[in-house]
């Protein structure tokens, strides 16, 4: 006999999600998250979520409407700003109206959606170690705030633990479930929220996004306004090899830059995160244990955004494991349609977008500069590749008339090469096995695109 059909580790945006699904549809639920319940949701972030999100999760899992409060301002677009920072695109469109967001406010809806669905959840309580019966995962053990250590069972185990993917670590060796992530597939960041007094931000609906590849390689500075005169703002690289420490960042550049033209502010938070920035997890299933949100990897790699995506995988994570658990079959072979299920709806274009960040990285300013001076990229174009992780752009005649027209072959090349690739990569995902017997060989067909995406 089991404690509960599913347990669910970490109560964030993901973990509330699976609950929420798997509770909705009648199933006994554990959400443990170590945070007190008041504090459920805190969490540093940009804050800024795209309203398509919301209505893909309504279709799916019918959520309710989001109550007022939770959102700070609305956001009708965002710009992306050359590293000169005389050049912006603006990308406008129903893909990027969104909002910014009452971080704590959000995780508490969440949470209480799920409680009220019927989930038992267990604040103060920091799960430890996974819990194996004939070397298949059975539950956990969690030491509540002035308890002793306790044992869980349940027929599934949800690791929603965030960007520690602290069970999937856990699992054995012989396990298909990538247990490490390479350190050139995290971001690390540094963000504040203040308020401003002495300055108005003109265009509070409007998101802006800076890049710099001398100051945040691999990354970017984020200017959030959450209102006329309130703002977070952060700055985010990629963890590879001699990279910088945001911090240091945030208070050299980006204060120089930005924090100290906006006169006496007032800090209301200061803090530092970590996400991945990859393709989500090769497989996000084993027996009887289940990946969601930032442990399974479901972050955008280009511009880091994983709110959404980590209720879509927790949506589609719940409904899988509710199917297996109505077959009374919770074996890998059962819970593996959680995975194309996932890549069809974003993992495909999150593995595109994976390319494209190897792009990205090795981009000068001055490409970027140039870029962004001769309009040979639209705005529109961007949008549609981090809507649909394709590269229409390299393709056309007056793209490589003008990039041959300025010397700039090998960038026109590149931009070639990398769009094939994420091309490639997508036909890839699509042949995804419908089985664990094909992982292997699928794998090996993805690692081949990656060595050729690292050296575009
Ligand atoms: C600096 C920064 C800025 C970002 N900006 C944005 C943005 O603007 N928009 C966007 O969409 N995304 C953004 N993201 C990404 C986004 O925040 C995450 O992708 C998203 O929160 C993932 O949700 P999750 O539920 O997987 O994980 P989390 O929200 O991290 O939740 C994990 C939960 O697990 C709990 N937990 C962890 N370990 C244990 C344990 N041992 N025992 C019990 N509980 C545990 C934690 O307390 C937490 O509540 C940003 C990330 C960072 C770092």
């Amino acid at each position: 006999m089991f404690d509960y059909d599913v347990i669910v580790a970490g109560a964030g945006t993901g973990g509330a999600t699976t609950a929420y699904t798997l509770a909705k549809r009648g199933h006994t639920v554990l959400l443990i998250d170590r945070k007190e319940r008041d504090s459920i949701g805190k969490k540093t972030c940009g804050d800024a979520l795209g309203s398509h999100h919301i209505h893909e999760l309504r279709e799916l899992v019918g959520i309710p409407e989001l109550p007022k409060d939770i959102v700070e301002y609305q956001v009708n677009g965002i710009d992306l700003i050359a590293p000169d920072r005389n050049h912006r695109m603006r990308m406008a469109g129903p893909t990027t109206t969104g909002m910014s967001l009452n971080r704590l406010k959000m995780g508490q809806w969440f949470v209480g959606l799920a409680e009220s669905a019927g989930a038992e959840v267990m604040s103060c309580t920091r799960v430890n170690k996974l819990l194996f019966k004939g070397g298949k995962v059975s539950g956990l053990k969690a030491t509540r705030e002035g308890e002793s250590e306790k044992e869980f069972t349940s027929h599934i185990v949800v690791d929603a633990t965030g960007a520690s993917g602290l069970l999937r670590r856990q699992m054995p060796e012989s396990s298909p479930v990538e247990r490490e992530i390479a350190n050139e597939d995290r971001m690390v960041a540094w963000r504040d929220i203040y308020e401003t007094p002495d300055f108005d931000f003109e265009t509070p609906d409007i998101l802006e996004i800076f890049w710099n590849q001398q100051e945040t390689r691999g990354g970017y500075t984020w200017v959030f306004p959450q209102g006329r005169n309130r703002v977070n703002v952060g700055n985010g690289v990629m963890t590879i090899d001699g990279h910088r420490n945001p911090k240091d960042i945030q208070y050299d550049f980006v204060k120089k830059t930005w924090i100290d033209t906006w006169g006496e502010i007032k800090v209301l938070d200061s803090s530092g995160g970590i996400a991945p920035i990859r393709r989500p997890i090769d497989t996000m299933v084993d027996d009887n244990f289940m990946l969601v949100g930032d442990a399974a990897c479901q972050v955008n790699p280009v511009h880091g955004g994983g709110i959404g995506s980590s209720m879509l995988g927790g949506a589609h994570a719940g409904i899988t494991a509710s199917e297996a658990l109505e077959r009374n079959d919770t074996s890998i072979g059962s819970l593996w349609p959680y995975n194309p299920r996932y890549h069809k709806s974003y993992g495909s274009k999150q593995a595109a977008l994976d390319i494209f960040r190897w792009f990205l990285l090795n981009v000068t300013n001055e490409d970027i500069d140039f870029a962004f001076k001769k309009q040979i990229i639209k705005a529109s174009d961007l949008l549609d590749t981090s809507m649909t992780g394709e590269v229409k752009f390299g393709a056309g005649e007056k793209f490589k008339r003008l990039v041959a027209g300025f010397g700039k072959v090998p960038l026109l090349l590149r931009v070639s090469k990398v769009a094939k690739l994420m091309s490639d990569i997508r036909a890839l995902y699509a042949q995804y096995p419908d089985s664990p017997k094909g992982l292997s060989a699928w794998k090996e067909r993805l690692a081949l695109i990656y060595d050729a995406a690292k050296v575009i």
